[in-house]
């Protein structure tokens, strides 16, 4: 196995795992998602390419539903999809 001291994470969008440092995170605490600018939220991560696809395709397979095993507000989702959009310009 290749030694690799960057940790891979798997993106929600397309499944790709990837440099966790690449990556966008979600962080799921208290029943709230939330944009994770510092990687070092509370509560259960997920991850994102920066890629607009990708948040897309996340919205769509409601993949932070099964990521954080939770029923999430498609509200919440789409407000932090907006927020994740925003910050990416
Ligand atoms: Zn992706």
């Amino acid at each position: 196995m290749k030694k690799n001291n960057v940790p891979m994470r798997r993106c929600v969008g397309c499944m790709e795992s990837k440099p966790k440092n690449e990556l966008i995170r979600v962080a799921f605490y208290e029943g709230k998602i939330s944009l994770d600018e510092t990687g070092r939220a509370k509560g259960r991560g997920a991850y994102l390419c920066r890629n607009p696809e990708c948040f897309d395709r996340a919205e769509k397979r409601k993949a932070f539903n099964r990521a954080f095993r939770a029923n999430i507000d498609r509200k919440d989702v789409e407000a932090l999809m907006t927020e994740i959009r925003n910050e990416q310009e």
